[in-house]
């Protein structure tokens, strides 16, 4: 659990070094035997360290004294809804941030849409930091796909592991900061759905599937 929580809190600090995070926004966790490994609610990402990572179980009780991030909820209900999912990255990353306060989903602009597992990437609906409301919405945004973007708020992704859900994340941002250039000059043109039907079907055989 020590090792877990070490990669846990590393996976943090890569988020702030990737642009993907900034002071206390956003929030890591990993799949553990009992529950899940989170980092604790309003921290410096830059210096969280194992020690700070604190432990939920599957019904969201925590040891006395420790407070996990305010998002434990839906980083709860996600390891339930989705049997494969082995870490959750959730990002204020800027363009992500952007487009989600225009509430926009990302459309099939550009074929790496396809690494969220289908033909766009949705944005969930509003709704307070920290709330169950907020996992409910979060979880409609994620069905079939690996990443959502949240209305006013930022983007979430989950991964077979934690380098596959930060992977996925810096991924969605770079395809929000593409998409939002694109549109400033015209309307993108969107791919068609027999076209990203041909990538989704390459990409079950493509990378390293984390
Ligand atoms: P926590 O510090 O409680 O994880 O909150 C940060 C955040 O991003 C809330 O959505
Ligand atoms: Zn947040």
């Amino acid at each position: 659990m020590t090792e877990l929580a070490e990669q846990v809190a590393e996976t943090t600090r890569r988020s702030v070094v990737l642009g993907l995070n900034q002071g206390t926004s956003g929030n890591v966790s990993a799949r553990s035997t009992e529950g899940f490994l989170i980092t604790p609610s309003g921290h410096d990402m830059t210096r969280i360290g194992a020690a700070d990572i604190v432990p939920v179980d599957r019904d969201g009780n925590v040891p006395a004294g420790l407070a996990p991030s305010s998002e434990w909820r839906f980083h709860r209900d996600l390891y339930a809804a989705f049997p494969e999912a082995q870490a959750v990255v959730h990002a204020h990353s800027p363009f992500a941030v952007a487009l989600a306060c225009l509430r926009r989903d990302i459309p099939p602009f550009h074929y790496m849409v396809a690494m969220a597992g289908g033909t766009d990437i949705r944005c969930a609906a509003y709704a307070t930091f920290g709330t169950q409301a907020l996992s409910a919405a979060v979880l409609a945004a994620l069905r079939g796909r690996r990443a959502c973007l949240m209305a006013n708020h930022g983007l979430l992704a989950w991964g077979r592991s934690l380098n596959g859900a930060l992977a996925l994340a810096q991924e969605v941002e770079a395809l929000c900061g593409q998409y939002l250039r694109a549109s400033q000059v015209g309307e993108p043109v969107l791919l068609t759905a027999a076209e990203m039907a041909e990538v989704l079907e390459k990409f079950k055989g493509y990378g390293a599937r984390d």
